[in-house]
Protein backbone atom coordinates (compact mmCIF):
# COMPACT_ATOMS: atom_id res chain seq x y z
CA UNK A 1 0.00 0.00 0.00
CA UNK A 2 1.94 3.25 -1.03
CA UNK A 3 1.61 6.12 1.61
CA UNK A 4 -1.03 9.12 0.24
CA UNK A 5 0.55 11.82 -1.50
CA UNK A 6 0.70 15.08 0.39
CA UNK A 7 -0.13 16.80 -2.74
CA UNK A 8 -2.81 14.57 -3.05
CA UNK A 9 -5.70 17.08 -3.21
CA UNK A 10 -8.77 14.92 -3.77
CA UNK A 11 -9.19 13.66 -0.65
CA UNK A 12 -12.89 12.90 -0.33
CA UNK A 13 -14.63 15.92 2.37
CA UNK A 14 -17.75 15.69 3.95
CA UNK A 15 -19.94 18.53 4.59
CA UNK A 16 -22.96 18.60 7.15
CA UNK A 17 -24.89 21.49 7.53
CA UNK A 18 -28.77 22.44 7.48
CA UNK A 19 -28.20 25.66 5.51
CA UNK A 20 -27.68 24.69 1.99
CA UNK A 21 -25.85 28.38 1.23
CA UNK A 22 -23.18 27.39 3.69
CA UNK A 23 -23.44 23.85 1.85
CA UNK A 24 -23.21 25.89 -0.88
CA UNK A 25 -20.73 28.35 -0.51
CA UNK A 26 -18.08 25.73 1.14
CA UNK A 27 -18.21 23.28 -1.69
CA UNK A 28 -17.28 25.89 -3.93
CA UNK A 29 -14.55 26.57 -2.21
CA UNK A 30 -13.03 22.93 -1.53
CA UNK A 31 -14.29 22.06 -4.87
CA UNK A 32 -11.86 24.84 -6.41
CA UNK A 33 -9.29 23.63 -4.84
CA UNK A 34 -9.71 20.17 -6.20
CA UNK A 35 -11.03 17.99 -3.38
CA UNK A 36 -14.36 15.33 -3.69
CA UNK A 37 -16.94 17.37 -1.92
CA UNK A 38 -20.03 14.99 -0.50
CA UNK A 39 -22.85 17.30 0.95
CA UNK A 40 -25.45 16.30 3.82
CA UNK A 41 -28.32 18.94 4.95
CA UNK A 42 -28.87 16.69 8.60
CA UNK A 43 -27.37 14.40 10.42
CA UNK A 44 -28.94 11.04 9.14
CA UNK A 45 -28.24 11.39 5.75
CA UNK A 46 -24.20 12.55 7.09
CA UNK A 47 -24.36 8.68 8.63
CA UNK A 48 -25.30 7.08 5.54
CA UNK A 49 -22.80 9.38 3.58
CA UNK A 50 -19.72 8.23 5.93
CA UNK A 51 -20.53 4.57 6.06
CA UNK A 52 -21.19 4.02 1.95
CA UNK A 53 -17.12 5.69 1.78
CA UNK A 54 -15.33 6.96 4.82
CA UNK A 55 -14.56 10.72 4.60
CA UNK A 56 -10.85 11.65 5.32
CA UNK A 57 -12.93 14.79 7.04
CA UNK A 58 -15.94 16.06 7.79
CA UNK A 59 -17.15 19.63 7.91
CA UNK A 60 -19.95 19.67 10.87
CA UNK A 61 -22.39 22.06 11.43
CA UNK A 62 -23.53 22.60 15.28
CA UNK A 63 -27.17 23.47 15.25
CA UNK A 64 -29.00 21.30 13.22
CA UNK A 65 -32.61 19.92 13.55
CA UNK A 66 -32.91 16.01 14.81
CA UNK A 67 -29.79 15.56 15.71
CA UNK A 68 -26.86 17.95 16.28
CA UNK A 69 -23.52 18.38 15.74
CA UNK A 70 -22.55 16.96 18.87
CA UNK A 71 -24.22 14.42 18.89
CA UNK A 72 -23.18 13.57 15.68
CA UNK A 73 -19.59 14.15 16.57
CA UNK A 74 -20.15 11.27 19.66
CA UNK A 75 -21.94 8.64 17.27
CA UNK A 76 -18.91 9.04 14.89
CA UNK A 77 -16.05 9.05 17.62
CA UNK A 78 -17.97 5.93 19.55
CA UNK A 79 -17.64 3.47 16.36
CA UNK A 80 -14.19 2.47 16.21
CA UNK A 81 -14.46 2.10 11.99
CA UNK A 82 -14.98 6.10 12.04
CA UNK A 83 -13.34 6.91 15.06
CA UNK A 84 -10.01 8.00 13.37
CA UNK A 85 -12.04 11.17 10.52
CA UNK A 86 -10.82 13.86 12.00
CA UNK A 87 -14.46 16.55 12.38
CA UNK A 88 -14.29 20.24 12.28
CA UNK A 89 -16.87 22.40 13.72
CA UNK A 90 -18.69 25.17 11.72
CA UNK A 91 -19.92 27.57 14.09
CA UNK A 92 -21.84 31.32 13.09
CA UNK A 93 -20.18 33.80 15.46
CA UNK A 94 -23.72 34.71 16.66
CA UNK A 95 -24.31 31.18 17.83
CA UNK A 96 -24.25 29.82 21.51
CA UNK A 97 -20.95 27.45 21.01
CA UNK A 98 -19.02 25.23 23.88
CA UNK A 99 -15.34 25.04 22.21
CA UNK A 100 -14.96 22.77 25.03
CA UNK A 101 -17.68 20.69 24.59
CA UNK A 102 -16.56 20.41 20.52
CA UNK A 103 -13.26 19.27 21.59
CA UNK A 104 -14.64 16.79 24.62
CA UNK A 105 -16.95 15.19 21.94
CA UNK A 106 -13.71 14.23 19.78
CA UNK A 107 -13.65 17.75 17.42
CA UNK A 108 -10.44 18.38 16.18
CA UNK A 109 -11.09 22.00 15.40
CA UNK A 110 -13.59 24.95 14.37
CA UNK A 111 -13.95 27.45 12.56
CA UNK A 112 -16.45 30.36 12.14
CA UNK A 113 -18.94 31.47 9.98
CA UNK A 114 -19.08 33.44 7.87
CA UNK A 115 -15.93 31.52 6.20
CA UNK A 116 -12.25 33.22 5.72
CA UNK A 117 -11.10 31.76 3.03
CA UNK A 118 -7.43 31.47 3.95
CA UNK A 119 -8.25 30.37 7.48
CA UNK A 120 -10.40 27.45 6.44
CA UNK A 121 -8.07 26.24 3.98
CA UNK A 122 -5.21 26.31 6.16
CA UNK A 123 -7.49 25.04 9.29
CA UNK A 124 -8.66 22.25 6.89
CA UNK A 125 -5.28 21.78 5.05
CA UNK A 126 -3.86 20.88 8.60
CA UNK A 127 -5.98 18.21 9.43
CA UNK A 128 -5.32 16.64 6.47
CA UNK A 129 -1.82 16.57 6.56
CA UNK A 130 -2.21 15.64 10.18
CA UNK A 131 -4.80 12.80 8.91
CA UNK A 132 -2.28 11.62 6.04
CA UNK A 133 0.79 11.32 8.21
CA UNK A 134 -1.55 9.62 10.84
CA UNK A 135 -2.62 7.09 8.15
CA UNK A 136 1.24 6.94 6.93
CA UNK A 137 1.95 6.02 10.12
CA UNK A 138 -0.58 3.17 10.37
CA UNK A 139 0.37 1.83 6.88
CA UNK A 140 4.25 1.82 8.19
CA UNK A 141 2.96 0.15 11.56
CA UNK A 142 0.93 -1.97 9.44
CA UNK A 143 3.39 -2.95 7.22
CA UNK A 144 5.80 -3.33 9.99
CA UNK A 145 3.92 -5.32 11.67
CA UNK A 146 3.04 -7.89 9.06
CA UNK A 147 6.99 -8.08 8.03
CA UNK A 148 7.43 -9.00 11.60
CA UNK A 149 4.89 -12.00 11.29
CA UNK A 150 6.80 -12.73 8.41
CA UNK A 151 10.07 -12.91 10.23
CA UNK A 152 7.89 -14.63 12.72
CA UNK A 153 6.95 -17.27 10.33
CA UNK A 154 9.96 -17.78 9.05
CA UNK A 155 11.76 -18.31 12.42
CA UNK A 156 9.18 -21.32 12.96
CA UNK A 157 10.04 -22.66 9.62
CA UNK A 158 13.56 -22.32 10.18
CA UNK A 159 12.96 -24.23 13.95
CA UNK A 160 10.74 -27.04 12.17
CA UNK A 161 13.59 -27.44 9.39
CA UNK A 162 16.03 -27.91 12.29
CA UNK A 163 14.24 -30.31 14.49
CA UNK A 164 13.43 -32.72 11.16
CA UNK A 165 17.27 -31.61 10.38
CA UNK A 166 18.29 -33.30 14.01
CA UNK A 167 15.93 -35.92 14.04
CA UNK A 168 16.89 -37.76 10.54
CA UNK A 169 20.55 -37.03 11.88
CA UNK A 170 19.61 -38.92 15.36
CA UNK A 171 17.99 -41.53 13.29
CA UNK A 172 20.86 -41.85 10.91
CA UNK A 173 23.83 -41.86 14.08
CA UNK A 174 21.54 -44.80 15.57
CA UNK A 175 21.03 -46.54 12.74
CA UNK A 176 24.59 -46.49 12.15
CA UNK A 177 25.61 -46.98 15.83
CA UNK A 178 23.62 -49.89 16.34
CA UNK A 179 24.74 -51.95 13.19
CA UNK A 180 26.31 -55.34 13.36
CA UNK A 181 27.50 -54.10 10.08
CA UNK A 182 30.31 -51.86 9.03
CA UNK A 183 29.31 -48.72 7.40
CA UNK A 184 31.04 -45.90 5.33
CA UNK A 185 30.70 -43.61 2.97
CA UNK A 186 32.95 -42.37 0.44
CA UNK A 187 33.22 -39.48 -1.90
CA UNK A 188 35.38 -39.38 -4.86
CA UNK A 189 38.44 -37.34 -5.60
CA UNK A 190 38.75 -36.37 -9.01
CA UNK A 191 41.42 -34.94 -10.97
CA UNK A 192 41.19 -31.86 -13.32
CA UNK A 193 40.07 -33.71 -16.54
CA UNK A 194 37.27 -35.49 -14.00
CA UNK A 195 38.95 -38.50 -13.31
CA UNK A 196 37.94 -41.16 -9.88
CA UNK A 197 42.31 -41.02 -8.39
CA UNK A 198 41.22 -41.50 -5.19
CA UNK A 199 38.09 -41.32 -2.42
CA UNK A 200 37.46 -39.24 1.13
CA UNK A 201 36.05 -40.95 3.66
CA UNK A 202 33.31 -39.21 4.63
CA UNK A 203 31.44 -41.07 7.46
CA UNK A 204 31.99 -44.50 9.77
CA UNK A 205 30.47 -46.28 11.95
CA UNK A 206 32.43 -47.42 15.28
CA UNK A 207 31.70 -51.17 13.78
CA UNK A 208 33.77 -50.01 10.71
CA UNK A 209 36.36 -48.53 13.00
CA UNK A 210 36.80 -51.40 14.79
CA UNK A 211 37.22 -53.79 11.42
CA UNK A 212 39.61 -51.56 9.94
CA UNK A 213 41.35 -51.40 13.47
CA UNK A 214 42.04 -47.46 12.79
CA UNK A 215 40.49 -44.57 15.14
CA UNK A 216 37.86 -42.68 13.15
CA UNK A 217 40.06 -39.54 13.94
CA UNK A 218 42.52 -41.17 11.62
CA UNK A 219 39.89 -42.25 8.91
CA UNK A 220 37.45 -39.44 8.74
CA UNK A 221 38.35 -36.35 5.88
CA UNK A 222 40.96 -38.53 4.86
CA UNK A 223 42.36 -39.30 1.53
CA UNK A 224 43.92 -42.60 1.33
CA UNK A 225 41.75 -45.70 -0.20
CA UNK A 226 43.82 -46.35 -2.75
CA UNK A 227 46.70 -46.73 -0.71
CA UNK A 228 44.97 -48.51 1.80
CA UNK A 229 43.64 -50.62 -1.14
CA UNK A 230 47.27 -51.47 -2.08
CA UNK A 231 48.34 -53.75 0.73
CA UNK A 232 44.52 -54.91 0.00
CA UNK A 233 43.72 -56.04 -3.35
CA UNK A 234 44.91 -53.49 -5.98
CA UNK A 235 41.92 -54.51 -8.02
CA UNK A 236 39.49 -53.47 -5.68
CA UNK A 237 40.23 -49.54 -6.58
CA UNK A 238 38.85 -49.85 -9.73
CA UNK A 239 35.97 -51.93 -8.53
CA UNK A 240 35.32 -48.63 -6.67
CA UNK A 241 35.64 -46.99 -9.63
CA UNK A 242 33.16 -48.56 -11.86
CA UNK A 243 31.08 -48.60 -9.42
CA UNK A 244 30.59 -45.01 -9.34
CA UNK A 245 31.02 -44.39 -13.14
CA UNK A 246 28.21 -47.45 -13.73
CA UNK A 247 25.85 -47.34 -10.59
CA UNK A 248 26.13 -50.95 -10.79
CA UNK A 249 26.74 -52.25 -7.11
CA UNK A 250 29.61 -54.39 -6.16
CA UNK A 251 29.29 -57.62 -4.06
CA UNK A 252 32.52 -59.51 -2.87
CA UNK A 253 34.31 -61.48 -0.04
CA UNK A 254 37.47 -60.82 1.20
CA UNK A 255 40.56 -61.35 2.99
CA UNK A 256 41.74 -58.95 5.64
CA UNK A 257 44.86 -59.75 7.55
CA UNK A 258 46.35 -57.06 10.29
CA UNK A 259 48.45 -57.89 12.78
CA UNK A 260 48.17 -61.52 12.25
CA UNK A 261 44.49 -61.22 12.84
CA UNK A 262 43.18 -62.72 9.86
CA UNK A 263 39.84 -62.13 8.84
CA UNK A 264 36.90 -62.93 5.57
CA UNK A 265 34.25 -60.03 5.34
CA UNK A 266 31.67 -59.62 2.55
CA UNK A 267 31.15 -56.32 1.37
CA UNK A 268 27.95 -54.27 -0.89
CA UNK A 269 29.51 -51.03 -2.72
CA UNK A 270 26.46 -48.86 -3.69
CA UNK A 271 26.83 -45.65 -5.72
CA UNK A 272 25.87 -42.71 -3.24
CA UNK A 273 26.06 -39.03 -4.53
CA UNK A 274 29.48 -38.50 -6.66
CA UNK A 275 30.85 -41.50 -4.51
CA UNK A 276 29.89 -44.75 -2.67
CA UNK A 277 28.63 -46.43 0.20
CA UNK A 278 30.13 -49.61 1.26
CA UNK A 279 28.59 -51.97 3.81
CA UNK A 280 30.92 -54.68 5.24
CA UNK A 281 30.01 -57.51 7.36
CA UNK A 282 32.37 -60.00 8.99
CA UNK A 283 31.72 -63.05 7.84
CA UNK A 284 35.14 -65.14 9.66
CA UNK A 285 33.01 -67.45 11.24
CA UNK A 286 30.95 -68.42 8.04
CA UNK A 287 33.67 -68.66 5.82
CA UNK A 288 36.10 -70.87 8.70
CA UNK A 289 32.90 -73.18 8.33
CA UNK A 290 32.44 -73.24 5.19
CA UNK A 291 36.31 -73.88 4.08
CA UNK A 292 36.10 -76.61 6.86
CA UNK A 293 32.84 -78.01 5.09
CA UNK A 294 34.91 -77.97 2.03
CA UNK A 295 38.11 -79.67 3.98
CA UNK A 296 35.97 -82.50 5.35
CA UNK A 297 33.76 -83.23 2.11
CA UNK A 298 37.01 -83.92 0.85
CA UNK A 299 38.41 -85.76 3.88
CA UNK A 300 37.74 -89.60 4.56
CA UNK A 301 35.74 -89.33 7.76
CA UNK A 302 37.68 -92.52 8.88
CA UNK A 303 41.05 -92.95 8.17
CA UNK A 304 41.39 -88.73 8.14
CA UNK A 305 43.21 -89.21 4.46
CA UNK A 306 41.61 -87.97 0.83
CA UNK A 307 38.64 -89.08 -0.13
CA UNK A 308 37.04 -90.57 -3.12
CA UNK A 309 35.79 -87.34 -4.48
CA UNK A 310 39.19 -85.58 -3.24
CA UNK A 311 40.63 -88.37 -5.32
CA UNK A 312 38.54 -87.98 -8.53
CA UNK A 313 38.90 -84.06 -8.48
CA UNK A 314 43.21 -84.55 -8.10
CA UNK A 315 43.38 -87.40 -10.63
CA UNK A 316 41.67 -85.07 -13.09
CA UNK A 317 44.04 -82.22 -12.26
CA UNK A 318 47.37 -84.04 -12.30
CA UNK A 319 46.19 -86.18 -15.51
CA UNK A 320 46.15 -82.76 -17.32
CA UNK A 321 48.98 -81.15 -15.45
CA UNK A 322 51.17 -83.89 -16.39
CA UNK A 323 49.77 -84.07 -20.07
CA UNK A 324 50.96 -80.47 -20.48
CA UNK A 325 54.18 -81.61 -19.25
CA UNK A 326 54.50 -84.45 -21.00
CA UNK A 327 56.08 -85.73 -17.44
CA UNK A 328 54.87 -89.53 -15.96
CA UNK A 329 51.83 -90.16 -13.65
CA UNK A 330 51.92 -93.42 -11.54
CA UNK A 331 49.24 -95.03 -9.57
CA UNK A 332 49.69 -97.04 -6.36
CA UNK A 333 46.15 -99.13 -5.17
CA UNK A 334 46.98 -101.43 -2.26
CA UNK A 335 44.46 -103.72 -0.64
CA UNK A 336 44.97 -105.38 2.65
CA UNK A 337 45.32 -108.72 2.17
CA UNK A 338 42.09 -111.17 3.89
CA UNK A 339 40.47 -107.79 5.44
CA UNK A 340 37.24 -109.95 5.94
CA UNK A 341 38.86 -112.79 8.12
CA UNK A 342 40.64 -109.89 9.84
CA UNK A 343 36.97 -108.02 11.13
CA UNK A 344 35.74 -111.22 11.41
CA UNK A 345 38.23 -112.59 14.33
CA UNK A 346 38.83 -109.39 15.78
CA UNK A 347 35.70 -107.49 15.43
CA UNK A 348 35.20 -104.56 13.06
CA UNK A 349 36.00 -101.54 15.66
CA UNK A 350 39.89 -103.30 15.50
CA UNK A 351 39.10 -103.41 11.29
CA UNK A 352 38.60 -99.85 11.72
CA UNK A 353 41.53 -99.08 14.23
CA UNK A 354 43.43 -101.56 11.78
CA UNK A 355 42.76 -99.45 8.78
CA UNK A 356 43.44 -95.87 10.49
CA UNK A 357 46.90 -97.31 11.26
CA UNK A 358 47.56 -98.09 7.08
CA UNK A 359 46.15 -95.07 6.24
CA UNK A 360 49.07 -93.32 9.04
CA UNK A 361 51.70 -95.59 7.29
CA UNK A 362 51.10 -95.32 4.25
CA UNK A 363 51.03 -91.40 4.58
CA UNK A 364 54.22 -92.04 6.36
CA UNK A 365 56.29 -93.56 2.98
CA UNK A 366 54.48 -90.79 0.35
CA UNK A 367 56.66 -87.35 1.02
CA UNK A 368 56.71 -84.85 -1.93
CA UNK A 369 53.73 -82.33 -1.19
CA UNK A 370 52.12 -82.81 -4.54
CA UNK A 371 51.87 -86.51 -3.58
CA UNK A 372 47.81 -87.60 -2.57
CA UNK A 373 47.09 -90.45 -0.64
CA UNK A 374 43.10 -91.25 -1.19
CA UNK A 375 41.10 -94.12 0.28
CA UNK A 376 39.73 -95.66 -2.61
CA UNK A 377 37.35 -97.75 -0.56
CA UNK A 378 36.48 -100.61 1.98
CA UNK A 379 40.24 -101.73 2.78
CA UNK A 380 41.68 -100.33 -0.64
CA UNK A 381 43.97 -96.96 -0.68
CA UNK A 382 45.41 -95.31 -3.30
CA UNK A 383 48.28 -93.12 -3.81
CA UNK A 384 48.92 -90.03 -7.10
CA UNK A 385 52.10 -89.54 -7.77
CA UNK A 386 52.70 -86.69 -10.19
CA UNK A 387 55.67 -86.02 -12.16
CA UNK A 388 56.72 -90.20 -11.27
CA UNK A 389 57.69 -92.78 -13.45
CA UNK A 390 57.69 -96.57 -13.23
CA UNK A 391 60.91 -97.27 -11.09
CA UNK A 392 59.45 -94.49 -8.73
CA UNK A 393 56.40 -95.54 -7.85
CA UNK A 394 58.01 -99.16 -7.73
CA UNK A 395 60.13 -97.32 -4.93
CA UNK A 396 57.06 -95.85 -3.24
CA UNK A 397 55.38 -98.80 -3.08
CA UNK A 398 57.69 -100.58 -1.71
CA UNK A 399 58.33 -98.16 1.06
CA UNK A 400 54.51 -98.34 1.49
CA UNK A 401 54.82 -102.32 1.75
CA UNK A 402 57.18 -102.06 4.18
CA UNK A 403 56.09 -99.37 6.72
CA UNK A 404 52.60 -101.31 6.44
CA UNK A 405 54.72 -104.42 7.46
CA UNK A 406 56.31 -102.75 10.26
CA UNK A 407 53.06 -101.77 12.00
CA UNK A 408 53.45 -105.67 12.47
CA UNK A 409 49.24 -105.88 12.99
CA UNK A 410 48.49 -109.39 14.30
CA UNK A 411 46.49 -111.68 11.91
CA UNK A 412 46.35 -115.35 12.19
CA UNK A 413 44.85 -115.70 9.43
CA UNK A 414 47.38 -114.49 6.75
CA UNK A 415 48.68 -117.23 5.07
CA UNK A 416 52.82 -117.59 6.27
CA UNK A 417 52.91 -114.58 8.01
CA UNK A 418 50.69 -113.42 11.01
CA UNK A 419 50.84 -109.93 10.82
CA UNK A 420 48.62 -107.73 8.29
CA UNK A 421 50.15 -107.39 4.87
CA UNK A 422 48.94 -105.45 1.47
CA UNK A 423 48.91 -106.24 -2.12
CA UNK A 424 49.91 -103.99 -4.69
CA UNK A 425 49.30 -102.94 -8.29
CA UNK A 426 51.49 -100.09 -9.66
CA UNK A 427 50.72 -98.35 -13.03
CA UNK A 428 52.31 -95.41 -14.76
CA UNK A 429 52.29 -93.92 -17.84
CA UNK A 430 52.67 -90.51 -19.54
CA UNK A 431 48.98 -88.69 -20.37
CA UNK A 432 48.82 -87.81 -23.81
CA UNK A 433 45.17 -85.72 -25.35
CA UNK A 434 43.30 -89.51 -26.06
CA UNK A 435 44.04 -91.10 -23.15
CA UNK A 436 41.41 -91.34 -20.08
CA UNK A 437 42.85 -91.34 -16.32
CA UNK A 438 41.25 -94.08 -16.24
CA UNK A 439 43.28 -96.24 -17.75
CA UNK A 440 45.63 -95.76 -14.94
CA UNK A 441 42.80 -97.26 -12.39
CA UNK A 442 42.22 -99.85 -14.75
CA UNK A 443 45.95 -100.71 -15.17
CA UNK A 444 46.73 -101.02 -11.72
CA UNK A 445 43.44 -102.96 -10.58
CA UNK A 446 44.33 -105.11 -12.74
CA UNK A 447 48.00 -105.70 -11.48
CA UNK A 448 46.05 -105.73 -8.22
CA UNK A 449 44.16 -108.27 -9.14
CA UNK A 450 47.46 -110.21 -10.73
CA UNK A 451 48.95 -109.50 -7.16
CA UNK A 452 46.24 -111.32 -5.46
CA UNK A 453 46.29 -114.40 -7.83
CA UNK A 454 50.03 -114.52 -7.52
CA UNK A 455 49.30 -114.92 -3.22
CA UNK A 456 48.97 -111.48 -1.50
CA UNK A 457 51.45 -109.79 0.07
CA UNK A 458 53.13 -108.58 -3.31
CA UNK A 459 53.53 -105.62 -5.55
CA UNK A 460 52.70 -106.24 -9.55
CA UNK A 461 53.65 -103.68 -12.21
CA UNK A 462 50.25 -102.76 -14.33
CA UNK A 463 51.24 -102.37 -18.34
CA UNK A 464 48.77 -99.65 -19.71
CA UNK A 465 49.19 -101.03 -22.83
CA UNK A 466 47.13 -104.16 -22.26
CA UNK A 467 44.05 -101.65 -21.14
CA UNK A 468 41.37 -100.14 -23.87
CA UNK A 469 40.80 -97.38 -22.70
CA UNK A 470 40.95 -94.13 -24.32
CA UNK A 471 38.89 -90.45 -24.00
CA UNK A 472 36.03 -92.09 -26.74
P1 LIG B 1 41.38 -110.07 -0.26
O1 LIG B 1 42.65 -110.54 0.37
O2 LIG B 1 41.08 -110.84 -1.51
O3 LIG B 1 41.41 -108.64 -0.50
O4 LIG B 1 40.27 -110.45 0.75
P2 LIG B 1 39.50 -109.45 1.62
O5 LIG B 1 38.77 -110.19 2.68
O6 LIG B 1 40.38 -108.38 2.12
O7 LIG B 1 38.53 -108.82 0.57
P3 LIG B 1 36.98 -108.72 0.55
O8 LIG B 1 36.65 -107.78 -0.56
O9 LIG B 1 36.35 -110.05 0.51
O10 LIG B 1 36.59 -108.07 1.89
C1 LIG B 1 36.90 -106.74 2.23
C2 LIG B 1 36.51 -106.49 3.64
O11 LIG B 1 36.84 -105.20 4.10
C3 LIG B 1 35.00 -106.67 3.83
C4 LIG B 1 34.62 -105.44 4.58
O12 LIG B 1 33.82 -105.76 5.73
C5 LIG B 1 35.90 -104.83 5.05
N1 LIG B 1 35.80 -103.42 5.16
C6 LIG B 1 35.61 -102.57 4.14
N2 LIG B 1 35.55 -101.31 4.66
C7 LIG B 1 35.68 -101.38 6.01
C8 LIG B 1 35.70 -100.45 7.07
O13 LIG B 1 35.56 -99.26 6.90
N3 LIG B 1 35.90 -100.94 8.34
C9 LIG B 1 36.04 -102.24 8.59
N4 LIG B 1 36.22 -102.63 9.81
N5 LIG B 1 36.00 -103.13 7.60
C10 LIG B 1 35.85 -102.74 6.33
MG1 LIG C 1 39.14 -105.21 -1.55
MG1 LIG D 1 41.26 -107.08 0.66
Amino acid sequence: MNPPDETDQSENILIVDDQANNLRILSEILAKKGYKIRKAINANSALKAVYSTLPDLILLDIRMPEMDGYQFCERIKADAQTSEIPIIFLSALDEVFSKVKAFQVGGVDYITKPFQEAELMARIENQLIIQRQKKQLQAEIKKRQEKELELQAEIEKRKETEEILYQSRALINSVLNSSMDGIAALQSIRDQAGAIIDFRCLLVNPVMTRMLRYKKEKLIGKIMLKIFLQNLDAKLFNNFVEVVKTGKPLEKDFFYKKENDERWYHFIALKLGDGFSITVRDITQRKLMELELQRLARVDGLTGVANRLCFDETLAKEWQRCRREQEPLSLILCDVDYFKKYNDTYGHLKGDECLIEIAKAISRAVKRPTDLVARYGGEEFVIILGNTATEGAITVAKVIQEKVQQLKIPHQTAKDKNYITLSIGVASVIPYPKLSPKILIASADRALYEAKEQGRDCLIIGNCLLENITLQ
